[in-house]
């Protein structure tokens, strides 16, 4: 009990898994994944690898200017989830409620002033997503970056605006996004594939924890499968250095090329056999048989060939849109979202100067919650102060400089966050997570209070009396 207790004061465990919503392992027979950033983790060689060949590819290619060449890639300038406005060429994090946070706004390398950001969205910071992007965050006025190629491409993209807003050269910022993303979609993947089966020490993170979580599933009992849109060839090889040459013995069902997430809606794709050496077969597939390659097919017809259905099913992938969204929301498996950024965040919270920031936070919301009632100049010109510090007391520089945490606005949940809940049962921060726990463990979230169940910011603080002269009660809180 001691143990527990002290595991389970505030320092947060970055190889834990967080439940949104209570999972039991134990009605848990059939564990799938997705393959890249899910069973296969890459180094930042590959963010950097990514941006100097599409760099150098729009250049070429698309006729950008040299000068572009010189902007090396920035790692921290990005972080996933983040919104683009196409037509405008600007980079932001939105909350949960579609608003744009205050100093989070980017053109090129360089912050847009707020009072210019009300300005371009109408006087308000108000983002109206469901006309400006689709559900998954794809446009056409909008892009909400969640993939893997996500930090270099809104690196490049931030880097190509800046030099022409710097060099005073006009252009038009959706043509800019579209050659982007064009290099991205057609040219990136193939490259991608090739520098990673080339040279696979310099890319994959260690394969020993894939093995690991693998090899104990099997040997539980239970029952895997991999849904992945990358080619086989590419699959295998990575698969063998991590897992071993007999990596296809731990799957029941191994699906390549799927073309998620329509390999969730349609229903017409037939899945296809692959031979010993790829190469496409045309007979009719009539199960999917333990050891053998399937490209592309359905969600529809692999749940019945395989009769794999319900919370029975937990699939692991990174990709909160393409791998999880659509299972969440219409087939009914349990989800599991790796979220690698979780590593950096649990640090950062667990600080000292984290604690400090968002204790005083605290403390100030219930100070102007409790104070606001006092209208005289003498106490307005105080409570201004508290807000301005309020909003400089936020922790975000702790975080990404540029764009604070990918779960938090200064006083919200983000965007990326609110999606990360509903469409997965669990996140964490690797499949390694997995190793931490038993076949039959419960996660259970935690019973956080709803706004009308949770006490008043001033209750928090004191139960203090309302009628104290403000000054008075000032200095007996100070
Ligand atoms: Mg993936």
């Amino acid at each position: 009990f001691q143990s527990y207790q002290k595991s389970s004061c505030s320092i947060l465990n970055p190889s834990a898994i967080y439940a949104n919503n209570e999972v039991s392992l134990e009605e848990v027979d059939i564990y799938g994944f997705d393959y890249d950033y899910t069973l296969a983790l890459y180094s930042n060689n590959l963010d950097t690898m990514i941006y100097d060949t599409a760099r150098d590819f729009l250049i070429e290619h698309f006729k950008y200017p040299e000068g572009i060449h010189k902007y090396d890639y920035v790692p921290n300038f990005a972080a996933r989830g983040l919104h683009y406005d196409i037509q405008k060429g600007l980079l932001m994090k939105i909350d949960a409620f579609h608003y744009i946070e205050p100093g989070t706004v980017y053109r090129g390398l360089k912050p847009v002033p707020d009072e210019e950001v009300v300005g371009l969205y109408g006087g308000t910071h108000h983002v109206p997503l469901n006309q400006d992007s689709g559900f998954y965050g794809k446009g056409p006025k909008m892009k909400q970056f969640m993939d893997v190629f996500s930090l270099p491409e809104m690196t490049l993209l931030a880097v190509a605006n800046d030099y022409f807003i710097s060099n005073d050269i006009e252009y038009d910022p959706v043509h800019l996004y579209k050659d982007v993303s064009a290099i991205g979609m057609v040219h990136l993947k193939g490259f991608m594939y090739k520098w990673i089966t080339q040279d696979l020490e310099k890319f994959i993170l260690s394969g020993e924890p894939t093995r690991a979580v693998l090899q104990r599933l099997v040997s539980q009992g239970k029952k895997l499968f991999l849904i992945t849109n990358s080619p086989f060839s590419f699959v295998d090889k990575g698969m063998v250095y991590m897992v071993g040459q007999n990596w296809r013995e731990f799957f029941d069902a191994i699906i390549v090329q799927a073309d998620k997430p329509h390999f969730f809606n349609d229903c017409f794709k037939p899945f296809r056999r692959l031979d010993s050496n790829g190469d496409l077969q045309w007979d009719k597939i009539n199960s999917l048989e333990k050891g053998q390659i399937y490209k592309q097919g359905n969600l529809f017809e692999f749940l019945r060939l395989t009769g794999w259905r319900g919370s029975k099913v937990l699939y692991f992938g990174d990709h909160l849109y393409s791998d999880l969204a659509d299972l969440m929301l219409r087939h009914g498996w349990r989800t599991g979202a790796i979220v690698p950024e979780l590593i950096h965040e649990t640090k950062v919270v667990n600080t000292k100067q984290y604690a400090l920031g968002l204790t005083w936070l605290q403390a100030l919301t219930g100070l102007l919650e409790r104070m606001q009632i006092h209208r005289d100049p003498e106490s307005q010109k105080v409570l201004q102060e508290w807000m301005k510090e309020r909003e400089e007391a936020v922790t975000k520089n702790l975080f990404n400089p540029q764009f604070g945490s990918i779960f938090r606005t200064s006083h919200n949940p983000t965007y990326f966050s609110r999606r990360l809940c509903r469409f997965s049962d669990v996140y964490m921060a690797s499949i390694s997570c997995l190793l931490n726990y038993d076949l039959s463990y419960t996660f259970y979230p935690r019973r956080t209070p709803l706004q009308h169940e949770a006490p008043l910011w001033m209750d928090q603080l004191c139960t203090g009396c309302m009628k104290t002269p403000f000054l008075e009660e000032m200095a007996l809180i100070r």
